[in-house]
């Protein structure tokens, strides 16, 4: 099977950057997953010989109170159907509560997750990752999506158990 990445978090942390850059191969297309919705968008890649397929989700409301209103459904399912998680948060924004709400929701997950700080160019990686430590997740992986920053590395790595 091939192993599939769902990426989540807040609006505007760079979800869908990511998704273009990791799809940008000439075999992207758009899976073929029974009860696709157009809230969820599907492509593929490859890194090296590894085949991958990608989820895209619209986002989770900023405005939340509790998990339930945080996250919104596709991204709920699209964890449901990922193999490997990819949450990510904006270092230029910093740490915001929704991040909280979302990283609450994870962490009993028991999907694979990675918790990924994009928006890493012109800034200094150690201290943009301190703020993030607290979410709990593990060690925070600075990216540049819109730069292609580290994200090989970690799509490396990410797959490595596949
Ligand atoms: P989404 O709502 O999570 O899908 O976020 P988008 O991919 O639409 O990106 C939101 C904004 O962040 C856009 O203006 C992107 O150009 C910008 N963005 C995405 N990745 C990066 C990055 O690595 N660095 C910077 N500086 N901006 C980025
Ligand atoms: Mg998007």
């Amino acid at each position: 099977m091939t192993p599939v990445i769902a990426l989540v978090g807040r609006p505007n942390v760079g979800k869908s950057t990511l998704f273009n850059r990791l799809t940008r191969s000439r075999d992207a297309l758009v899976a073929d997953f029974p009860g696709l919705t157009r809230d969820r968008k599907y492509g593929n890649g490859m890194l090296g010989d590894k085949a991958y397929t990608v989820i895209d989700t619209g986002g989770i409301s900023g405005d939340e109170e509790g998990i339930d209103a945080a996250m919104a459904e596709q991204s709920l399912a699209a964890i449901d159907e990922a193999d490997i998680v990819l949450f990510m948060v904006d270092a230029r924004a910093g740490l915001q509560v929704a991040d909280e709400a979302i990283a609450n929701h994870l962490r009993v997950n028991q999907k694979k997750t990675w918790l990924v700080v994009n928006k890493t160019d012109g800034l200094e990686e150690h201290s943009a990752m301190a703020d993030f430590w607290a979410l709990g997740l593990g060690d925070p992986r600075p990216i540049a999506a819109a730069h292609g920053r580290n994200v090989t590395s970690l799509i490396e790595e990410v797959l490595s158990p596949f």
